[in-house]
Formats: C-alpha cells, structure tokens, sequence
C-alpha cells in the first residue's frame, strides 16, 4: 500500500534494529485519512469471506479496525489489556508477551461478543513475534467462532510471527512489509513484476 509506505518513510523514527516508532500517525497522533484507506484496503482484501466480526486489541489496532469496521458494515470488538469493574464474568481470556513493554498481559473480551456463528477478522497494527495475534487467535478459538484471517498494517517480516502464523494455515495479509531496520534505514519487500510474455 503505497500511502502507508510513503508515511512510514517520510515520519517513521528507527528507534532500533527491531522497533519501528510510527507515533506520528498511527500508535499516538492518529492520520484518519490514512485510516479510512486503510480499513478500505483490508476491506477489499477480506471481501467475500462471510466476516461477521473484526477483533482487535487496545490500544493501536483500535483505529484500523473501526475503519475496516466502517468499510465492511459490521462491528469491531478490542480485546482489553487492564481488568475493569465492568468487564469481571463470563470472559474469554489469552496471556499476552508484550513485545514493546516486555510484560505479559491478560487480554480478554466478554463472551456476548464473540459467538460460534460468527466469522472474525482478526487486525492489528504491527506483526513482530506474532504474540498479540496468537492471543487473539486463542480467544476466537474459546468462542468456537471462525477465523477469515489476520489483516496487519505494519508486518516485520524479519521476525516469527508471519511465519508462525502462516504455517499454522492463517491467512495473513499486511499492508507494509519490512524486510530490515538495519543502520536506521526501513527497507520494504518488493514485490516482482510479473514476467513479461513474449
Ligand atoms: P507481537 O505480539 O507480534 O510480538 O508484537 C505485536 C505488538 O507489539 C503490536 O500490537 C504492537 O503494539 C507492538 N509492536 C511490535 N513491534 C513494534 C514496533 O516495531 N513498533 C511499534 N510501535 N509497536 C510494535
């Protein structure tokens, strides 16, 4: 998705050789043009996969998932990190090692949410380890709900998660891929151009 890319590499700060700070329009400040483009990509992407739910977890997949949401005309559920005085019975819950904050996290969503007629598309906004979308994964399976797939808006493809979930059969589709952070510098996947027929 060429306007991602272009905001990652006009705004991304490199803040190692593994982490990616995008503050400026997606995990802090928040560009809702850039959303709406984004939740229209994963749209298409997903179209035609009978998806009933999007499940998301707080905070930084909250903004594509909406407008994937708002594209698809169906609700969006986050999974919450911190326990609230409403949200105490009838959960479905996954352990969670943050890969920013280096914790883990009990993440869960109320049962009503989630059924086993439901179809769920699970987003997030970046893939590293794969630890979030596994949780995630984990709590679609406790409903007994379907899978369409896991919709990523920023992929390291240099760590395990895309691995680990794709060998594990899950559609995964992101939107910018990294291949390295190496030296401060992002480098994307190419995508080869198809063989000219002679
Ligand atoms: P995983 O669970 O796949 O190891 O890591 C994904 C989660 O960690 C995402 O939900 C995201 O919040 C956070 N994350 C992982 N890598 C990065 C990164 O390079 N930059 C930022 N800003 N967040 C990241």
């Amino acid at each position: 998705m060429e306007m991602l890319k272009k905001k990652i590499i006009q705004e991304g700060i490199v803040l190692s050789d593994s982490v990616l700070k995008v503050d400026s329009f997606l995990n802090h400040q928040i560009d809702p043009e850039l959303m709406l483009e984004i939740g229209k990509e994963f749209s298409n992407r997903f179209a035609g996969k009978g998806i009933t739910k999007i499940l998301t977890v707080e905070s930084s997949g909250i903004a594509p998932a909406v407008m994937t949401g708002l594209h698809m005309n169906i609700p969006v559920i986050f999974a919450r990190k911190r326990k609230s005085m409403t949200l105490i019975n009838d959960l479905l819950t996954a352990n969670v090692i943050s890969f920013t904050k280096n914790e883990t996290n009990e993440i869960s969503v109320a049962n009503k949410y989630i059924s086993q007629n439901d179809t769920v598309l699970i987003i997030d906004d970046f893939l590293a380890n794969g630890q979030a979308a596994l949780g995630l994964i984990e709590i679609v399976n406790q409903a007994k709900a379907s899978i369409a797939g896991v919709g990523i808006v920023i992929e390291k493809a240099f760590q395990d998660g895309g691995k680990l979930l794709r060998n594990q059969g899950m559609v995964v589709e992101s939107l910018a891929s990294i291949t390295s952070l190496e030296e401060g510098k992002v480098s994307f996947e190419t995508v080869k151009a198809p063989e000219v027929m002679k």
